[in-house]
C-alpha cells in the first residue's frame, strides 16, 4: 500500500483531509542521518515547489512562453501533484526540456519510512535530496461537535542546534534549515494543496 494510501485509509485523517481544515504545527526534525556525499549541483536546483502562481506565471514568460503556462504548471504541481517535469504532459515538449536543461526539477521528495498510530495519527519520515531524513507528523482531532480537523507538525530543520540534554534530535545537533520545497512538501502529503 502507499503512504498516500494508507493515509486515506485511515479514517480521521481522511476525514479531516475532506473538511479540508488544516492547523501547522513547526518543530525540528528528528535526529539528522549521516549521509553519503551531497550532489552539490542537484541540492542547488531550482525547484517549482512551493512557488506561487504568479511566480510560475513568471517564469512561464522568461522562459518565452504565455502566461498562461504558469497557471498550467500551478495545476499540474499542486492539484495533479505530478512528480516529474517531463510528466507534464499539458506542456510543449521544448518547454519541458528548457525547464530541466535549466537546472528545474519539481522538488518532491520520497517517504522513506511511516507509522500510522490506532488513533488515526500518522508519521511519515522524509528523504531529502541530500539523503536527510526529516520528520512530519499528521495528527487527527475530533472537536467537541463531531468534526475533524488535522494538525500536522512541519520540521523546519535537520536537527537542532538548542541540544537540550533530554532530546534525541538536539543530541545529534543542528545540520541545515529546511528549504522552501522541502516544507511545502509536508503540507502536500496532508492536503490536497488548494492553495
Ligand atoms: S533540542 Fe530542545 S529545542 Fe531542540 S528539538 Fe529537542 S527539545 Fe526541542
Amino acid at each position: 500500500m502507499t503512504p498516500m494510501a494508507a493515509l486515506r485509509n485511515a479514517p480521521p485523517i481522511m476525514r479531516a483531509v475532506q473538511l479540508r481544515t488544516l492547523t501547522i504545527a513547526c518543530n525540528n526534525s528528528t535526529s539528522p542521518v549521516t549521509l553519503p556525499s551531497v550532489d552539490k549541483k542537484k541540492q542547488d536546483s531550482r525547484v517549482l515547489l512551493g512557488m506561487s502562481e504568479l511566480d510560475l506565471q513568471q517564469l512561464a514568460l522568461e522562459f518565452g512562453q504565455q502566461k498562461y503556462r504558469g497557471k498550467q504548471l500551478h495545476h499540474l504541481v499542486y492539484k495533479r501533484k505530478v512528480k516529474g517535469i517531463q510528466d507534464f504532459s499539458h506542456l510543449p515538449l521544448a518547454f519541458r526540456n528548457e525547464l530541466q536543461e535549466a537546472g528545474w526539477s519539481v522538488g518532491r521528495s520520497p517517504i522513506y519510512k511511516e507509522v500510522t498510530a490506532a488513533d488515526g495519527t500518522v508519521k511519515l519520515l522524509i528523504k531529502l535530496e541530500d539523503n536527510r531524513l526529516v520528520e512530519t507528523v499528521g495528527i487527527p482531532v475530533e472537536d467537541e461537535k463531531g468534526s475533524f480537523r488535522l494538525t500536522a507538525c512541519v520540521s523546519s530543520q535537520v536537527g537542532c542546534p538548542l541540544r537540550c540534554s533530554f532530546c534525541a534530535t538536539g543530541k545529534g545537533g543542528f545540520s541545515r534549515n529546511l528549504k522552501r520545497h522541502e516544507i511545502v512538501e509536508q503540507v502536500c502529503l496532508y492536503c490536497l494543496c488548494n492553495f
